[in-house]
């Protein structure tokens, strides 16, 4: 059976979601063949076969920690080279998306990017975008070269596929571009105990609707009864309510959850843009004619500070 490399996420040898989401489809392709790189990348190797990974390419190197991201493409392309693979899958985070651009230019291949969905077809991959603000759903296939995809979070089931997961230290002779912008200094972000936005399943938001900073608590409050994390429109992030890293759409973040919840805001095309393909979306805004609700499954037309309070109650109650 043909080989699909997939790219993984990782975090001192935590694999993200993402990465098993990966995992889930590339075995509709293939067998997946993991590549591990940086610090921790041999600790990945369990959890990846757990998930179907039949090997585990790894590489440790100082470079991939020190460096900007051509150390990992060097790497990735060993591992093409190598494996000689039916497709390439990274997940659909910013770093990850500049490496798969950076290896389909170098190998020829063509590229499909912020991918919801993928099957195999008699003549390679078929995967689903949806864009211009989910108006249309489009199904492409790579016709030129070895398929490269980027998959957004949130797009696939992660589900046990134990295999081998055999680890394998692999080459990498690093360019001379590799070492042209280091890394000179890391501050990690004070950790708010609520899930990554892009990863997260349910994402609960607010707008200019929430109207001050000291209200997002009722934002967050949902938030935590749901195990959510927390976004905002850019309108809410421009007045200082919210730091821009939450802030949700075309110059903001791409989030795909499983549940999006957007209270307070109007849902202008450039915030849907980046929330459009969530699987279920719920719209809280006292305007019976905001433009989201044409886009939700769920609607409520009401005061966001008497709807939020009650639905964190009734889903803390719920709970038990
Ligand atoms: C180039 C460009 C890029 C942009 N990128 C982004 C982006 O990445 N993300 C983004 O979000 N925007 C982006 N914008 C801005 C976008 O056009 C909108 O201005 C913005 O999304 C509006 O935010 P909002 O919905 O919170 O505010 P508004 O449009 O002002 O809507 C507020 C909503 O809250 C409702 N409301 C008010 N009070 C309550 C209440 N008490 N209870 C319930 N509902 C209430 C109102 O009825 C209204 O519908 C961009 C714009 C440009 C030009």
């Amino acid at each position: 059976m043909a080989e699909v490399l997939v790219y993984v996420d990782h975090v001192d040898g935590a694999v993200r979601k993402p990465t098993l989401e990966l995992l889930t489809l590339a075995r509709r392709i293939g067998e997946p063949v993991a590549v591990a790189l940086g610090p921790g990348a041999g600790d990945t190797a369990a959890v990846l076969a757990e998930h179907g990974a039949v090997r585990v390419l790894t590489a440790e190197a100082p470079e991939f920690a020190d460096y900007l991201v051509v150390p990992k493409v060097d790497a990735l392309q060993a591992a093409y080279e190598a494996v000689t693979p039916a497709a390439v899958l990274v997940p659909s985070s910013a770093e990850a998306k500049e490496i798969a651009a950076r290896l389909a230019v170098r190998v020829g291949s063509g590229i499909i990017t912020d991918a919801i969905d993928l099957e195999s077809g008699d003549e390679g991959p078929v995967a689903t975008q949806s864009v211009f603000a989910a108006a249309f759903t489009t199904r492409s296939r790579i016709t030129r070269g070895t398929p490269v995809i980027t998959v957004k979070p949130n797009s696939a089931p992660v589900e046990p596929a134990p295999a081998a997961g055999a680890v394998e230290p692999l080459a990498v002779t690093f360019g001379a571009a590799a070492t042209g912008t280091k890394v000179v200094s890391r501050t990690p972000r004070e950790s708010s105990g609520r899930p990554e936005l892009t990863e997260a399943a349910i994402v609960v938001s607010g707008g200019r609707g929430v109207n001050g900073s000291e209200n997002f608590s009722v934002i967050e409050a949902l938030a935590d009864s749901l195990g959510a994390a927390v976004g905002a429109s850019r309108a809410a992030v421009d007045a200082g309510w919210y730091p821009h890293s939450h802030q949700v759409g075309q110059t903001g973040k791409s989030v795909s959850p499983q549940l999006y919840i957007a209270s307070g805001i109007s849902g202008a095309i450039q915030h849907r843009a980046g929330m459009q393909t969530s699987k279920t979306i719920v719209a809280i805004n006292k305007d019976a004619e905001a433009p989201i609700f044409d886009l939700v499954d769920y609607g409520v037309v009401g005061d966001l500070f008497q709807v939020v309070p009650q639905l964190t109650e009734e889903i803390t109650t719920r709970k038990g």
